[in-house]
């Protein structure tokens, strides 16, 4: 996959895609399936939003049962399922559990009814996947069961707890990156730092997009026949065209989770109520508190989700002290036994989701949006332009298949795609076996390609960082076929390096020394390089 801003302007495409996030990237691979010439650009790198932020669980839509919302449980667990088979390296099996207290909403009886809906509404969850990521139906466990698993649990009421299996996206965004690796194979185009700063609409049903390269400024003038506006928290600021058909504004909530290297609980994935009150308008069945996910990750703990309304524009959008201090304190209400301090916050996600202008000041009653929609322009005299507001990294690939249904209804692509999963380039295989399975875990069907840059170097210089099980080859690799232009690329979001925890300065260093080899860069560049993706963790503590 390569970028290049001046083949994507030469070419008439039927499909230019803006945004690299989750839907994004879905929407590529989806498009180019179905036989589209299609592209996808994103202003900064691929999945540098949003996406970067989730709490990485694949939602089955277990809660949407408070909502008798069986519609959108359904698209979860068809798009967790795609998701699972896609990349199975990449996803797993998360086993959950949440505590049943008294006899009423929050019971052990509504439990195993909610949990015998929810596995016959799943009964085709694990069609096709591989029986290691097979999920289980869900069950019951008593008082006692619950205490061992959540140790110094308040005891008042408990009766039990139920017990489900979601997915870990242990790699949110090696994920999307597979997604447009995978759509590349297909023949779609990509480019990341090329923002999409003006659209004209042209006489012959074409729209003229203006492409700005990032690095050169240069502005490449992209022809295309549809357009998918998936800017996330951006998608109104495009341009007039993209405003939401009834043109009101939309509201933004900030959600922000923490990752503590504090193992908190064992392999479960721990649902908590939080203290406030929270009134959810949609639901049918009211549980009155909103819910706090501790997810044990990579030896992490990723914990949240907290929501506060925002007017931050998307480009500044910022994490104080105090927001981090305050969720702490929050977390420590909610399980006195975790104990968190500040030092113990190795990181944090924080992005914007749409939410409803129902708010009342100073409650927890942030209502997000429940349903992602897609808005066709056409109403606004803007044919053939759709914008997507997502509101879940997990149901992206349903959204995909919706747009591209849509498209096909209009326009059928000139080409015919051999459905059959194309199998990327072949490349090499290490002979070291521990390289060679350490590849596969890593990057799945294109460990064959990354290998490929291994023979090329000398079998005792080949780490740069034995310990993180990190090597050159996959710098090389990274900047040649995975468009990594930046240290923050290769840290945050090629690689899992930096994605738990700030890397030492030294492995930052070391790979910047290797960047700086291939990519021609002075000593002020490499330490630029090294200051931005130190700038990601203010304001943490950084490694010294
Ligand atoms: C804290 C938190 C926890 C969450 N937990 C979960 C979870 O556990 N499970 C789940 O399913 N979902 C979760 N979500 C929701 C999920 O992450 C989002 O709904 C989803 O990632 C949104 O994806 P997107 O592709 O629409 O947007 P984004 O990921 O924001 O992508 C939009 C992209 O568009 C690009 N862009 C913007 N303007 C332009 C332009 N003019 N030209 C080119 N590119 C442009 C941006 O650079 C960006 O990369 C969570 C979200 C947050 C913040």
């Amino acid at each position: 996959m390569k970028r290049d801003l001046k083949k994507l302007a030469s070419e008439t495409l039927d499909i230019l895609v803006i945004g690299g996030g989750t839907h994004g990237a879905a929407i590529a691979y989806h498009g180019a399936m179905a036989g589209y010439k299609i592209a996808v650009i994103d202003k900064n790198d691929f999945c540098s939003a949003t996406s970067a932020n989730s709490l990485k669980i694949l939602h089955g839509g277990l809660r949407y049962l408070q909502h008798l919302n069986i519609k959108r449980m359904r698209h979860s667990i068809m798009a967790r399922r795609e998701m699972m088979g896609f990349a199975p390296h990449l996803v797993r099996p998360l086993p959950c559990i949440m505590p049943a207290y008294g006899h009423g909403l929050r019971g052990k009886k509504i439990m195993q009814a909610a949990l015998f809906l929810n596995d016959c509404i799943s009964w085709d969850r694990n069609i096709g996947l591989p029986t290691d990521i097979h999920l289980p139906p869900g069950f019951t466990v008593s008082k006692q069961r619950c205490q061992e698993l959540i140790p110094g649990i308040k005891t008042e009421g408990l009766h039990g707890a139920s017990i489900w299996h979601d997915a870990l996206a242990v790699d949110t965004e090696r994920l999307i990156m597979t997604y447009l690796l995978e759509a590349a194979n297909l023949g779609a185009l990509a480019a990341n730092y090329a923002e999409a700063t003006k659209i004209i609409m042209e006489g012959d049903g074409l729209y003229c997009v203006s492409v700005k390269d990032k690095f050169t400024q240069q502005v490449h003038i992209v022809k295309t026949r549809f357009l998918v506006n998936a800017a996330g928290p951006w998608i109104d600021n495009l341009s007039s065209v993209t405003k939401s058909p009834d043109n009101t504004a939309q509201k933004w909530a900030v959600a922000l989770n923490l990752v503590t290297r504090k193992k908190i609980f064992g392999e479960h994935a721990v649902a908590l109520e939080g203290n406030k009150t929270y009134e959810d308008q949609d639901a049918i069945i009211k549980r009155g508190k909103r819910l706090y996910f501790f997810v044990p990750w990579r030896g992490y703990t990723m914990i949240g989700t907290d929501y506060q309304a925002s007017t931050a524009h998307p480009d500044g959008l910022q994490i104080k002290r105090e927001d981090i201090q305050q969720m702490i304190e929050d977390i420590n209400a909610i399980y006195p036994p975790a104990q968190l301090t500040y030092e113990d916050v190795s990181f944090y996600h924080a992005g914007l989701l749409p939410m409803t202008p129902k708010i009342e000041a100073g409650k927890d009653n942030v209502q997000l949006e429940k349903n992602s929609q897609i808005h066709e322009h056409d109403r606004n005299g803007f044919k053939g332009i759709f914008s997507i507001k997502g509101v879940k990294y997990t149901t992206a690939p349903h959204i995909a298949r919706e747009i591209i249904h849509l498209l096909q209804k209009r326009f059928s692509p000139a080409k015919t795609v051999n459905k059959k999963q194309h199998a990327p380039d072949a490349g090499g295989q290490p002979e070291n076996h521990a390289i060679s399975r350490l590849l596969e875990k890593r990057y799945g069907r294109q460990a064959a390609r990354v290998a490929h840059y291994l023979q090329e170097e000398q079998d005792d210089n080949v780490w740069i960082d034995k310990t993180a099980g990190f090597l050159k080859a996959e710098v090389n690799y990274l900047i040649q076929e995975e468009m990594a232009c930046t240290l923050s690329d290769i840290v945050l979001r090629r690689t899992g390096l930096g994605t738990a925890e700030c890397p030492s300065r030294k492995i930052l260093a070391e790979i910047a020394a290797v960047m700086a080899a291939i990519l021609d860069w002075d000593e002020e560049r490499k330490k630029k390089e090294i200051e931005d993706v130190l700038c990601r963790y203010l304001p943490l503590i950084l490694p010294v």
